[in-house]
């Protein structure tokens, strides 16, 4: 069979993106309930997906490992399985492990750093949850940025804002959307379920958990969870949490459900089938019997035993529906041969475990950061400032305490606007640090000044001692009988910054597309329109926080109207 011709058409905006993601628009593959590129079903080989979600930890670790190491694919292949992470939900971010399953050849998507969002969450918010999931993942687990493609949203509550930034940030697909026979579409029954499409035409399912978004996501596929869906005899799961809520359930009750969903799928339209688990922590239903995965174990080795049952990747099926192979081809397709040498594995004794006080710790096979990654930092990346200065004195102690000012010089030739500076304390615990979020890490004190905090200008000092949120001194605890050693750190940003005022004016007057491209890839710019130059009231009518461009339709209009770009912090 000859794959389907695929676009591969660049946008223009991919010429001006810093990101080495760069969009490629793959073919439109229409929702559809019959195999790709015309394959009859008993030609179609059937896929099956396995996913976890949530934090990788040592608890989750080798219990999926059990599941995972024992199964393999016609073609002798390992299976694959995929992982949609979180890195700042809970105590750690195990970036090794993270590290080892990709190692092993499994996908690693992105499932937000924190686990927060929700339907409500704004679009600023799920860039800042997606990009910096997928830089985590890529800087600490070693998973190279353009392998991080796909997305599911946590409790499955996407929205408009999530696929618009999964567009925008050049991820692949989302996997968020539920797909049941009942009620609605075109999955009328369990033998005839829809396959991952496209979103030409937008999303084109009943969206029960999350909002629809409108509009169109051009060779962005949105890849179904398909329920479990017994009809004979009255069961219904998507993911284990329902597996969970079972209680009754023994292990002949969810082997039933899933030999059969598996069985209708296999002898119906071959539409994929899929396996949707958490394994994070004790309590959750894949780790907390042993026979909830003997019972996976069983059905995977039952399911392998079917002649040309491949258990891939979410990323290989995507690549199968952008290239179908017949039963005999996919035998040599080559995203279904399991890659298991991706990188050579650090050894175990130079994995480095940074540890943050108050917050977990981090193990990695690279360096961590001095800063726990959060949503509010490291999506921007760490950037040194030389030439950056911090110093610091006692402004008073007493036998319990002692209070601080902390300057901070800004020695360069620009403006610094998101800055972070570190001190250290000994003989004492710093307890407050006014109107500036801080950790202590033994006797390292870092204040975090993102959002607000004043900017500093070139080759001036920041010494604020007025009341407010910009305040910037700190009271500290020691036991009055060592007097406390505060030290001067380094000051380290975030981001340049562009030169202040970093106004850029355009004028469009026509239909065509604008383009906004700088040079410097910071945070913190808007794009602002008005209909005169003089105008005071410019309409912010988009933020930026990691682009080093930005491109839109234009307004149809005779009159001209002005943008310009605006640095913001
Ligand atoms: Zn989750």
């Amino acid at each position: 069979m000859k794959p389907l011709q695929r676009a591969a058409l660049l946008l223009g905006a991919c010429f001006l993106l810093s990101s080495a993601v760069c969009r490629v628009n793959g073919a439109n593959i229409p929702l559809s309930i019959v195999p790709p590129g015309g394959l009859d079903p008993t030609n179609t080989p059937q896929i099956c997906l396995l996913t976890f979600d949530d934090t990788v930890t040592t608890t989750g670790y080798p219990v999926i490992q059990t599941v995972l190491t024992n199964h393999f694919n016609p073609n002798g292949s390992p299976i694959q399985a995929t992982f949609f992470v979180n890195t700042d939900n809970g105590a750690w971010f195990n970036a090794r492990l993270v590290e080892q399953l990709y190692a092993q050849g499994h996908e690693i998507g992105v499932h937000t750093m924190t686990h927060t969002t929700d339907t409500n969450t704004t679009e600023e918010e799920w860039r800042r949850e997606i990009v910096g999931c997928r830089k985590v993942v890529s800087d600490l687990a070693q998973v190279p940025e353009n392998e991080i493609v796909g997305f599911r949203a946590p409790y499955l509550a996407f929205s408009q804002g999530s696929f618009d930034i999964l567009y925008e940030a050049g991820l692949r697909y989302d996997s968020s959307v539920e797909e049941a026979t009942h009620d609605y579409g075109p999955s009328t029954n369990n033998t005839q379920f829809i396959w991952p499409y496209t979103l030409d035409n937008g999303v084109q399912q009943e969206c029960t958990n999350g909002i629809c978004p409108e509009g169109s996501f051009p060779g962005f596929f949105e890849v179904p969870l398909w329920v479990l869906d017994d009809i004979e005899n009255d069961t219904m799961a998507t993911m284990d949490q329902e597996f969970a809520e079972h209680t009754n359930w023994v292990y002949d009750d969810l082997m039933l459900l899933l030999t059969n969903n598996f069985l209708a799928r296999y002898n119906g339209n071959r539409a994929p089938f899929g396996i949707f688990l958490h394994a994070t922590w004790d309590y959750q239903w894949f780790v907390s019997e042993p026979w909830h995965r003997e019972v996976i174990n069983d059905f995977m080795t039952w399911a392998l035993d079917h002649t040309n049952v491949w258990f891939v990747s979410t990323k290989a099926m995507l690549d199968f529906m952008e290239d179908p192979q017949t039963l005999e081809e996919a035998y040599t397709f080559p995203p279904f041969i399991t890659s298991t040498n991706h990188h050579v594995l650090v050894p175990e004794d130079e994995v480095t475990e940074m540890a943050y006080a108050g917050i977990g710790y981090i193990l990695s096979s690279v360096t961590p950061p001095p800063i726990w990654p959060r949503t509010t930092n490291f999506y921007t990346g760490w950037k040194m400032v030389e030439g950056g200065v911090v110093s610091n004195w006692l402004v008073g102690s007493w036998s319990d305490q002692f209070e601080g000012i902390i300057t901070v010089s800004n020695n360069t030739d620009y403006t610094i606007y998101d800055w972070e500076a570190a001190f250290l304390v000994e003989n004492g615990e710093v307890t407050n640090f006014y109107g500036t979020p801080f950790t202590m890490t033994n006797d390292l004190c870092t204040a975090y000044a993102y959002g607000g905090n004043m900017p500093i200008p070139p080759h001036t000092a920041y010494t604020n001692l007025g009341s407010g949120t910009n305040e910037f001194g700190f009271r500290g605890l020691w036991d009055g009988t060592n007097q406390p050693v505060i030290g001067p750190a380094q000051l380290t940003v975030y981001t340049s910054a562009m030169p202040e005022p970093a106004f850029t004016n355009f004028t469009i007057s026509s239909s065509t597309n604008m383009a906004f491209a700088w040079n410097e890839a910071a945070v913190g710019y808007s794009i602002e329109r008005a209909t005169n130059l003089t105008e005071t009231n410019w309409t912010s009518i988009t933020t930026i926080y990691t682009h080093t461009s930005w491109t839109s339709q234009a307004p149809d209009s005779a009159s001209p109207t002005f943008y310009r770009i605006r640095s913001v912090y």
